[in-house]
């Protein structure tokens, strides 16, 4: 039939670790698990083969001696593969499987059986074709081009250079039960190769989803300021240019408010880091719930923030700012620490013609100084020509 096939582990983090070049002695011992497991495999296809055989012999197709002739091949090469492999010489080889030598040995004693015993060569045929199925399942596409080559090779030595009676036997009702189990046998391989192979795909579809999710949450931590959850500096001047270039194309303003917590520095100094931690924290939530889904806010220096308005023209800009630092003011801060206060000035500006991200933000820079000179806790709006 076509059993003496080398089956191969399921596929699951094998794979990746068979990948690994310098295996440490813990992924050594696994491979030489799996690898003994392969063997023991490879050694019941040989005798269920064998047994196959036998009942060809009872019915007289061959004689008897050939199936313990072939099992005993075939159990004394699993033997020689197995005592390779636990002397770990397999470990030298980047496929420790060695599918390429273990394939061509099969193929050269399924060939060699071949001609000895040419009244059952289906058996023998059948089980060329798995074993090379089986081994390119593994095998590199120039492993896999080898072994199909010297199967071809194979049968063109046979079918050519001998007049040898290929047959497959189906005269008596015994000889017609062993040559269906030659094809169920071989059913039951490609079945294998089928289902491994979809569930290969499967795994390797499911590692493509997780590596996307974990790229996309590397996107996404690249782009977040840890503290406060708002976009960092470089993504909120990111946001700003595309903004801005959009805002131009479409002939819609695109205002943008500097902010910067008053007083800062003192708030650390009286009520220590973490409370000025919790503060930005608090700071950047309460923003984020008193503005649209499609305004941008992002941390722009330490105590710094920028809100981009997409749509946003200068008044509604300066009244949205002047909401947020009416909320900021009226907050409750002594739940933090006592006598907290906490306040922002801010800076309001809006584009005008082919105004850059630069000088637009040099005049909310601009505009933000003047509410810090006036005595900060207000909101100023830029003036509308840059000066
Ligand atoms: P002004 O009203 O003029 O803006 O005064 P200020 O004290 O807010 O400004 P200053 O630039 O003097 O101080 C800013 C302070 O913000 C200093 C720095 O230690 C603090 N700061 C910056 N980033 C963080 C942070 O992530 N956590 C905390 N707790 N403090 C920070
Ligand atoms: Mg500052
Ligand atoms: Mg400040």
């Amino acid at each position: 039939m076509g059993t003496t096939a080398p089956p191969f582990p399921s596929p699951n983090v094998a794979e990746a670790e068979d990948a690994q070049p310098s295996p440490s002695s813990d992924l050594r011992a696994r491979r030489a698990g799996r690898r003994r497991q392969m063997l023991a495999l490879v050694a019941g296809c040989y005798l269920i083969d064998a047994v196959i055989l036998l009942i060809y012999a009872e019915a007289g197709t061959v004689p008897v001696a050939i199936a313990p002739a072939y099992a005993a091949t075939g159990i004394l090469t699993v033997a020689l593969w197995t005592a390779l492999s636990e002397s770990g010489f397999n470990d030298r080889f980047r496929d420790h499987y060695l599918v390429v030598p273990q394939s061509l040995a099969s193929m050269m004693i399924t060939v060699a059986f071949c001609y000895i015993a040419p009244e059952v060569s289906i058996l023998f045929l059948c089980t060329l074709y798995i074993v090379v199925a089986f081994a390119s399942l593994r095998a590199t596409p120039r492993q896999s081009a080898i072994c199909w080559t010297f199967l071809a090779i194979g049968l063109a030595g046979l079918f050519l250079l001998t007049d040898k009676p290929l047959g497959m036997p189906h005269d008596s009702g015994l000889e017609r039960l062993a040559t269906l189990l030659v094809f169920l046998l071989t059913i039951a391989g490609c079945m294998f190769l089928g289902i491994f192979s979809s569930a290969l795909r499967e795994t390797l579809y499911q590692r493509g989803q997780k590596l996307k999710e974990a790229y996309r949450r590397i996107e996404e931590l690249a782009e977040i300021d840890e503290l406060t959850g708002a976009l960092n500096r470089r993504s909120i001047m990111d946001v700003l240019d595309e903004e801005m270039a959009q805002a131009r194309q479409g002939g819609q303003p695109c205002s943008v408010v500097l902010i910067d917590l008053d007083w800062f520095k003192r708030i650390n100094d009286t009520h220590g880091h973490p409370t000025g931690d919790d503060v930005l924290r608090t700071f950047a939530i309460t923003i984020f719930a008193n503005i649209r889904g499609s305004d941008r806010f992002g941390r722009y220096g330490g105590e710094e923030f920028l809100l981009v308005l997409p749509g946003a023209p200068a008044d509604a800009a300066a009244r949205l700012a002047e909401r947020l630092r009416q909320i900021i003011a009226g907050l409750d801060w002594s739940a933090f620490s006592t006598g907290l206060q906490v306040t922002f000035s801010a800076g309001v500006a809006t584009p005008r013609g082919d105004e850059t991200a630069d000088s637009l933000l040099a005049r909310a820079d601009r505009a933000l100084y003047d509410s810090k000179a006036q005595g900060r806790n207000r909101v100023t709006s830029a003036c509308a020509v840059p000066a």
